[in-house]
């Protein structure tokens, strides 16, 4: 097996500016609603954030795209409404921006294809990739994650070599899929594609996977649910990289700068730390 998985997810970018990573030479897929206001045509980005109208789908609203199975930034509350960090977040942003906030649940490998046609934006605890970024622009990062091992509680899976020859359960589409499909292509693993992250761990337990791949939040959250079955390791143990998730854009979009801006006064006025207590600290 190849030494060390860190270079595998090399995709995984720019700790910091994440919009200077991102090219502004094309706003395709960012097909408007004939009531936009104003336009966003190849290369502009500027915002009106000085009291000028907000571009979105739908005028006064912000549809935003998620996967509420990946708790605790987005699950399915009580009531059966998406619920999570990332939810509260996007409506935190807005209320910045004076838009009324409709979150829809969607797989969430169909989300960056979403974004600007049948969503504004996606909130999903979603990392920002170099392949992601031909698509969609991002906001400024606002968590920092990494990739965790999942594993039956007893395992002596520890590091990147013990991964050699074992079948890995990912969730279709995301970062954990990215670093499980490199190793299948070096020849070095089996992997089980899965919709849902918890049907992944439902088949490591019932010993179908011999580990999942998953954020380290997620993962968290599945060890305490699934308490003494499974174990969540670190990903450091794999030499996995750090990740940063933000929100994708359209391409081009006014709405880049303006949710930065949104983001920026929440971590300013202390919202954001808040949501951060409340929703992801609560949960570890
Ligand atoms: N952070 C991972 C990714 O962007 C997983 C996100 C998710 O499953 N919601 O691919």
């Amino acid at each position: 097996m190849k030494k060390g998985i860190a270079f595998l997810l090399s995709a995984v970018l720019c700790v910091a500016g994440l919009t200077a990573c991102s090219s502004q030479t094309t706003s395709a897929g960012n097909t408007e609603s004939s009531s936009s206001t104003e336009s966003t045509s190849a290369g502009t980005s500027e915002a009106k954030t000085d009291g000028g109208a907000v571009s979105t789908l739908e005028e006064g609203k912000l549809i935003a795209g998620t996967n509420a199975a990946f708790p605790p930034f987005e699950y399915l509350g009580d009531n059966g409404a998406p619920d999570g960090f990332d939810v509260a977040l996007i409506k935190a942003i807005g209320d910045k921006l004076g838009l009324e906030v409709e979150v829809q649940d969607m797989e969430f490998n169909s989300l960056v294809a979403s974004v600007g046609n049948k969503i504004d934006v996606a909130i999903a605890g979603m990392t920002v990739t170099e392949e992601r970024l031909q698509e969609v622009d991002f906001s400024d990062a606002y968590y920092e994650a990494v990739q965790y091992v999942i594993v039956p509680s007893g395992s002596e899976i520890a590091s990147a070599d013990d991964l050699t020859g074992k079948t890995i359960g990912v969730q279709l589409g995301t970062t954990g899929d990215f670093i499980a499909t490199d190793l299948e292509d070096a020849g070095d693993a089996t992997v089980q594609r899965y919709d849902k992250a918890v049907d992944a761990v439902n088949d490591l337990i019932n010993g179908r996977v011999d580990l999942v791949i998953i954020d380290k939040n997620p993962a968290l959250v599945f060890e305490g649910n699934f308490e003494g079955k499974v174990t969540a390791l670190d990903g450091a143990q794999f030499d996995f990289e750090i990740e940063n998730y933000a929100i994708a854009l359209p391409k081009g979009s006014a709405l880049v700068s303006q949710v930065n801006q949104a983001l920026a006064e929440l971590k300013e006025d202390g919202t954001f730390d808040k949501l951060v207590s409340q929703y992801i600290e609560e949960a570890e």
